[in-house]
This record gives C-alpha cells, sequence and structure tokens, in this order.
C-alpha cells in the first residue's frame, strides 16, 4: 500500500531546510507528499517556537488531525522543530512535554535525531512493509541528502544548537549545544547543487558567525587552530563562481561574533550579495543585558558604521522585540532612536511573548500588558515603513537584477541583489533565472519595474 505524508513548516529558513531532509527520509522510505492535510496518511509539523501563537497554532491543528483520524484511524502525527527538547512516543518512559500535552500527537522528534524517525514510523505502522531505508542507519542529520524545494536556489545548514542562551530564547534548549558541520561535507554539498544549477546558496546557521568556534567544535581536529573558519568557508563557496554559482548569502548572525575578517569578507568576495541581516533586539542597554545579548547599543550602532564603511549601499535587517519583561517606555524610547540612527532596510517585528523553559520564564516578569506590546509595535511599524520606503526610492531609475522566484497571471517577483523583493511584467515563466530590471518605483515592500530585454 502507498502511504502518503504531509509537513506543515512553520517559522525561519532553518526550519525550511530541515523539511528538504525530512522529505528525503520520508520518501526514502517509499511514502508519497501530499499537498493537503486531509490526503496524509503521515503528519508532521515543523514547528517554530519564537511566538506563543505559532505553538498554539500546531494545537489547534492537532484537532484537525483527530478529527481526520476518525476516518483514517492509522493516521499518525508527529511534531519536530524548535518546540520539542526530547525525541519520544507516547510509549516511551521519558515522554517529552509536548506528548503529556496532547493526546492527538503520536510522535515527538528533535530535529537533529531525524536518522531515527523510519524506525518510530515504523514502530507505530507495524502492519506494513516500508522501502529499504538506508537513511534508517544514518548516525548524523547532516548525511541526509536533502530534496530541495527549488532548483536555482538552495538553503544548506552548516551547523546545529546555540551556545548564547538569549534569556528569552528556547533553542540552546530544544536544539542543544551549538555544534558546526564539517567544512568538507558543506563544500560537497554546494558543488553538487552548483553543477545541477543552482545559482543562489543561502548558508544557515543559529549564529553561522560563531561557525567552528564553539566549546564542542574547538574539541575537534578540523576547527581546532583555525582562527575564522567561517570566512574561509565562505571563500570556499565563493570560488565555486567558476562552475556557474552567482549570489552567497548566510543567515542569521549574532552581532558580538561579526568579525572584523567577516566584514573584509563581505567586502571583498564577489559572489557575497550586500545584504546582512543582524539583530539587534533592543536598543536600550539594560534591556539587552536582561535578554544576555553581550553587547550595548553604542557598540551596535560603531558596527553598522563599520559595515557600511566598507560595503557602501549595503542592506542591512534586523529584529526587534517589543515589551520585553519590565522595558519602560523610556527604555522603548531608546529602541525608536537606534532605529532612527540605523535605518534599518526591514525590520522583523515581535511582540515579546514567554516561551516557557527559558531563564526569562522563570525569573522574570511579563508584566507589559498586551496593548503596550501592541502600541510600540505599532510605533515601530511606521518608523519601519518610513525607513523601508526611503531605502526602495534610492534604487529608483536603477538596474537591478532580480533572480526569479514565482510568475503568476504575467506578473513575476523575485529578489535582488540587496534582498528587495522585485516585481516586474512577463508573459514568459522566468522562475528560476537571474533577470536585469530597471526599477521604476520604489514602494514600501517591494521594487516594481520593467524588465531589460
Ligand atoms: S543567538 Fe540567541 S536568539 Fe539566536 S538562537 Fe541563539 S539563543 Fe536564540
Amino acid at each position: 500500500m502507498n502511504r502518503t505524508y504531509y509537513i506543515q513548516t512553520l517559522g525561519c529558513q532553518m526550519n525550511y531546510s530541515d523539511s528538504e531532509r525530512i522529505d528525503a527520509v520520508l520518501q526514502n522510505m517509499g511514502l508519497s507528499k501530499v499537498d493537503k492535510m486531509s490526503e496524509a496518511d503521515l503528519v508532521i509539523f515543523n514547528t517554530c517556537s519564537v511566538k506563543q501563537k505559532a505553538e498554539d497554532k500546531v494545537f489547534g491543528q492537532m484537532v484537525n488531525v483527530d478529527k481526520l483520524r476518525k476516518i483514517k484511524p492509522h493516521l499518525i502525527a508527529g511534531i519536530t522543530g524548535c518546540m520539542v527538547r526530547n525525541t519520544s512516543t507516547k510509549e516511551s518512559e521519558e515522554r517529552d512535554k509536548i506528548l503529556k500535552r496532547s493526546e492527538h500527537v503520536d510522535f515527538v522528534f528533535r530535529i537533529e535525531d531525524l536518522p531515527q524517525l523510519p524506525g518510530i514510523i515504523m514502530q507505530l505502522w507495524p502492519d506494513i512493509d516500508m522501502a529499504e531505508t538506508q537513511e534508517a542507519n544514518l548516525k548524523n542529520y547532516f548525511e541526509i541528502n536533502p530534496v530541495y524545494t527549488t532548483k536555482a536556489q538552495a538553503f544548506v545548514p552548516i551547523g546545529t544548537g546555540c551556545d548564547n542562551f538569549c534569556t528569552y530564547c528556547i533553542v540552546p534548549y530544544s536544539r542543544k549545544r551549538e555544534k558546526s558541520r564539517p567544512m568538507n561535507d558543506i563544500v560537497k554539498e554546494c558543488e553538487k547543487l552548483v553543477d545541477n544549477g543552482c545559482l543562489e546558496i543561502t548558508l544557515l546557521g543559529q549564529n553561522v558567525n560563531s561557525y567552528g568556534l564553539s566549546n564542542l567544535d574547538k574539541k575537534t581536529e578540523e576547527f581546532k587552530d583555525v582562527q575564522t573558519p567561517f570566512v574561509h568557508l565562505l571563500e570556499k563557496i565563493d570560488a565555486l563562481k567558476s562552475r556557474g554559482l552567482k549570489r552567497l548569502r548566510f543567515t542569521s548572525n549574532h552581532p558580538k561574533d561579526l568579525s572584523d575578517e567577516l566584514i573584509d569578507a563581505m567586502a571583498r568576495l564577489e559572489t557575497l550579495m550586500p545584504y546582512l541581516h543582524l539583530p539587534v533586539q533592543s536598543g536600550n542597554d539594560d534591556v539587552l543585558k536582561k535578554m544576555n545579548r553581550n553587547y550595548t547599543a553604542d557598540w551596535y550602532r560603531d558596527m553598522i558604521k563599520k559595515i557600511r564603511l566598507a560595503v557602501p549601499g549595503i542592506a542591512i535587517s534586523t529584529d526587534i522585540i517589543v515589551g520585553f519583561c519590565g522595558e519602560t517606555e523610556e527604555q522603548f524610547m531608546d529602541t525608536c532612536r537606534l532605529f532612527e540612527d540605523v535605518q534599518w532596510d526591514m525590520c522583523y517585528l515581535s511582540q515579546y511573548s514567554t516561551r516557557i523553559g527559558t531563564f526569562a520564564s522563570q525569573n522574570m516578569d511579563d508584566d507589559i500588558t498586551p496593548e503596550v506590546k501592541a502600541e510600540r509595535w505599532r510605533s515601530l511599524n511606521e518608523l519601519l515603513k518610513k525607513y523601508a520606503l526611503k531605502g526602495h526610492k534610492v534604487f529608483e531609475g536603477k538596474v537591478v537584477e532580480a533572480l526569479v522566484e514565482k510568475c503568476e497571471n504575467g506578473k513575476c517577483e523575485g529578489r535582488s541583489e540587496h534582498f528587495k523583493t522585485v516585481i516586474f511584467d512577463s508573459e514568459k515563466d522566468l522562475t528560476g533565472t537571474l533577470q536585469k530590471v530597471q526599477v521604476e518605483l520604489g514602494r514600501e515592500w517591494q521594487l516594481e519595474g520593467k524588465l531589460i530585454q
């Protein structure tokens, strides 16, 4: 019997990349992917834990899974991603808290334990014959060859876990200690991608700047005496331009680990695109300290100046959390002042919500009212709109190159070198190609222009 699966992915690019590896494992077991949950025999939620809303969404979907189970009693459902701390099933002695919380969930697994997924599924479906699963014997998540969603662009993970312990964040507990992937494996994956027509590679990690520098990495021969391993990695991948690579990006970054050597590489390496995501989270030093971010607002200001001096015109985006525990009006105003100074091209704004299990959840009060959080969010969003528009106006009359991500009803959408959304008319489907576009209008969230034939 041919069984089917459905994956719902929430959250960041890291999760989307992880889902490509889950695809590979499940397809290797002979399962077929479907686009609707109602058509699936196996449902997996690849979750995000940054916001309470994202967690609530998963538990809401679990109720739908239970309804489906009434029609398909063999249906099984599992959860992975940032919500999960321990790989387990309902039968396990040490059940993850999610399995205790929702009776509709059959199993949960840490994404780093992905090689164990075939075993878990076969345990829950003892009645069916699965295809030979080579992956079941793999020890390492990174050894799994992903099923890439698109040919022209690929996300390549370079490490897992995080050692930074920002007080609001669950990642160091769910993904555990920071561990980098061997450089040769990453380069080999990139070579294969480029030889297959990939034009743009984005390197992914919780904190790519500390690639090869974690406590676990330092114990390995490979990274023992290397000073700036991330820059070495970028240089090796940049060299793939001779085989057809056009663009290289990386995310996410912790400001404290952004080295001078990396700034120099951003200015020097041909394929590295002029765009950097540098999460700041707050513009007030006391709040930053409570968040355990290990830098001050002025230090961040200086860092931005240094980057802009080295890479003129670079687009910079950030993340900001408003309403963190005890944040006063004056402290919030410091964030507004920093926004006015830095003028980010883009900002991913969120209102603080407690994540159970974090240091903040155990030691600080989530004492800012939802109304105040929402008002602060609105104020920053107004600043964002102002500076996003200003950043886009700069491109009016200029030519940008867009890597086209989709074309529908005569309109194509892609990303420019500066990671700006570019819209233009085309009767032809140009998805997966690089196209020169003359920008005619810069709006708040996009550039509009015409194709240069
Ligand atoms: S750097 Fe901080 S916010 Fe980012 S994953 Fe690590 S702990 Fe979380």
